[in-house]
Order: C-alpha cells, then structure tokens, then sequence
C-alpha cells in the first residue's frame, strides 16, 4: 500500500554554486579505479563551463549530444563497456545536462555494477545491486530527473525506466545560473513538463496531501515563471525553475503522472518526439480530462507566443497510430491513477487512438 521512497542524499543549491564540485568530488576520488567519468551536454563544449569543469589528467570527459534520441539501452551498455575495458570501474560518475543527460548518467552508474544488458533491468526494482557515487547538475529545468528516482531508456522492446532506490542521485549541484542559455522554445518545452507533473499527479487516484504539496508549491511558481508579472527567462525566474522542477519531480515521486504522460510515451517510442515536446503535443487537446489545467497551459503558450502544430496525425498511418496507442495503453500505472482502477472499463485501445488523432 505505502511506497518507501528514497530522496538525493544531498543538495546544494544556489547561484554559482557549481563551484562546490571540485571540494564535492575531492572526498571521493579515492574509491575504486580512482578517477571520474564527467559526461557533459554536448552544448557545453568549447564553452566557459567546459574550462571550469574540475576534471584531472585521469577523468574522462564524454560530451553527449542529447538532441539525436532520447537514451537508449544501447548506448548506456556501450559506454559502460568502453569505461570498464579501458579505465576499470569510476569512482563516480557526474552528469551535467538536462534530463537526457541526468539519465545517462543514473543509468550508467548502476549499469556500472550490474551485469548484461540494461533492458534486462527495465522496470521496477529489477536493479540487483547498488550503482556506484552518482552527482548530477542539471542546466535546463522541467523534468524533475535530477530528483526522480528513474533513469528513462528507450530499448528495442520499450520505452522504460530502470527505477529503483540505488537510480536516485547520491548529490545535485542546483546553479541556477547554468540555466541562463537555454533558448526559449526549450525553455518552455522543459519548463512545462514540470507543470504537467503537477496537473496529473493532483488529477487521479494517488494524489495525497504529501505529493500535493509539492505539486501546488511547484504550480505557484510555474504561474509566476510563465504568467506572472516578471514572467520570462531572468535570474529571479530561473532560481524559481530549477525549484519548480525538482518539487514538481518530487510531488510525482508520490503520485503518479497520467494520461499526456501516457500519450507522450506512445509519441516518443514510435516517432521519436522529444519528452517536453510530446507532451506539449498531446497536453493542448486533453481538456476533457484537465479542463482548468489545459485553458492555462494555452495562456501560457500565448503569452511566449509558442504555436504547436496542429492536424498532425493526418500524416500518420493507422498502423503508427495502432503502436502509439498500444505503448500508451500498456502503461497501465498511469491509466489507473488518471481515471481509477476500473479504468479498463472505461478506457480502450480505440478512445485512445481517438486522442492521437486529436493531434
Ligand atoms: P535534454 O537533456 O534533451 O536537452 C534539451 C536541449 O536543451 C538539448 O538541445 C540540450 O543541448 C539543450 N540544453 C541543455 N542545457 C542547456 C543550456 N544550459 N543552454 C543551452 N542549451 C541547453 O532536455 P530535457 O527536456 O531536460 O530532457 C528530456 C529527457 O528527459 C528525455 O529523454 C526524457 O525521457 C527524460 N525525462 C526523464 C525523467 C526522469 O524522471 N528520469 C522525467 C522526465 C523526462
Ligand atoms: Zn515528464
């Protein structure tokens, strides 16, 4: 009935506060093969932030560029394989970037002590043993994965988390002051997961004054950040975002995210949409299942003049539309959050291809 959750082990939070790194990391350098894998977004190559990075002669640095896909098990098992044939096992692992980035990161950190392949290891608790020290400093906000205890991989079978306790950061670095270059599309994109977390987690069966807190808390700032008086990107805006994102995370952590989740899923395991912007895509025609949240959602995109395609799945075949709506179908953790336990009864494959064609 009761879920035990576990949270980061520690925080530290502030601008400029990147600079803690190198003291951070000192006190764990000398475990295992004593050195760190960095894996960094690849926007930060040749930036201010790539000479600031603390790394020594041993570490190694792998800039990842996050826009091709979404993490897949593939790449988590080759970069695990490559580390361990050429240097042996870290002595952590830090991931900075935004959510492609933070998963790559608890990803590899567990796949680092569990053997095989990590689609073996898609789903609950199906990790064997704990991953090694993981630090992540995200620099874009929304997601919430710098503080989810999943680590999102997309296999050849599905598009699942390896979720356990052990995925959860060991340390975040919370600078909002890295969050100053995100162009505003992906600013927005981001930014309104969080909001759409918080939407859902209040909107079914396991909202409770726990997650709800959070969720409100998260929404005010989100109201602040996209609608308010100041709103748009500035500092006191993006001290507000990277908060928002991690309560937003938090409140989900003990609820559950629903039906655009769901849909969201479906877009990007068979046409490859990036998270944000699915959920985007899909968010704008759910107003049957979140009437208020929705009309606000469209405020916002009009208040940044943010104009989402429409008419979409005209170009999609029934078979791409079959696939989407089995992969939204099979989240089942979902379906029954957002519309109760008999959902079954009131959800079918068909209503749910009806919501793709929506889009
Ligand atoms: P992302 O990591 O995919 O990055 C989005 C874009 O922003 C990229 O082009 C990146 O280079 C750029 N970017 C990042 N920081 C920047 C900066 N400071 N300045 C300029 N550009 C910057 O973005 P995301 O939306 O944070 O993450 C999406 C991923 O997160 C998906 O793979 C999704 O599955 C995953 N996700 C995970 C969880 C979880 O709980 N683990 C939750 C939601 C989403
Ligand atoms: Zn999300």
């Amino acid at each position: 009935m009761h879920k035990n959750f576990k949270n980061i082990e520690k925080i530290v939070f502030g601008r400029g506060s990147f600079e803690n790194l190198e003291g951070i990391l000192a006190e764990k350098r000398g475990e295992n093969n004593k050195f760190f894998l960095f894996v960094v977004d690849n926007f930060f190559k040749g930036k201010d932030l790539e000479k600031r990075l603390p790394a020594l002669p041993e570490d190694v640095v792998k800039f990842i560029d996050p826009d091709p896909h979404e993490p897949t098990t593939d790449q988590i098992d080759q970069l695990r394989d490559e580390i361990l044939q050429t240097k042996g096992l870290p002595a952590g692992v830090i991931g900075i970037g935004g959510g492609t980035i933070m998963d790559i990161a608890k990803a590899v950190s567990l796949m680092f002590t569990n053997e095989g392949s990590s689609t073996l290891y898609q789903g609950l608790n199906l990790i064997k043993k704990p991953g090694i020290y993981h630090l992540g400093i995200p620099t874009i906000s929304g997601t919430g994965a710098e503080v989810s205890m999943t680590a999102v991989l997309t296999g050849p079978e599905k598009k699942l988390g390896l979720k356990c306790e052990w995925t959860v950061f060991n340390q975040v670095i919370l600078d909002s002051e890295l969050i100053a270059t995100v162009p505003v599309d992906k600013w927005f994109y981001t930014g309104m997961d969080t909001y759409i977390h918080c939407i859902e987690s209040e909107n079914g069966i396991l909202n409770n004054a726990y997650s709800l807190a959070y969720g409100e808390q998260s929404l005010k700032l989100c109201r602040e950040i996209y609608l308010g008086e100041n709103a748009g990107q500035n500092a006191v805006n993006d001290d507000k975002l990277m908060v928002a994102s991690m309560m937003g995370g938090l409140s989900l952590t003990y609820s559950e995210v629903g039906v655009c989740h769901a849909l969201s899923y479906g877009l990007s395991k068979i046409l490859g949409e990036k998270h944000c912007y699915a959920n985007c895509l899909a968010f704008q025609h759910l107003e049957d299942y979140y009437g208020a949240g929705v009309r606000e959602f469209k405020q916002m995109l009009q208040k940044h003049n943010v104009i989402l395609p429409q008419n979409l799945s005209k170009n999609w075949t029934d078979e791409q539309i079959t696939a989407m709506a089995q992969v939204a179908y099979n989240l089942t953790h979902m379906w029954n959050h957002a519309i109760g336990t008999d959902w079954k009864d009131k959800i079918t494959l068909d209503n749910i291809k009806d919501l793709f064609r929506r889009m």
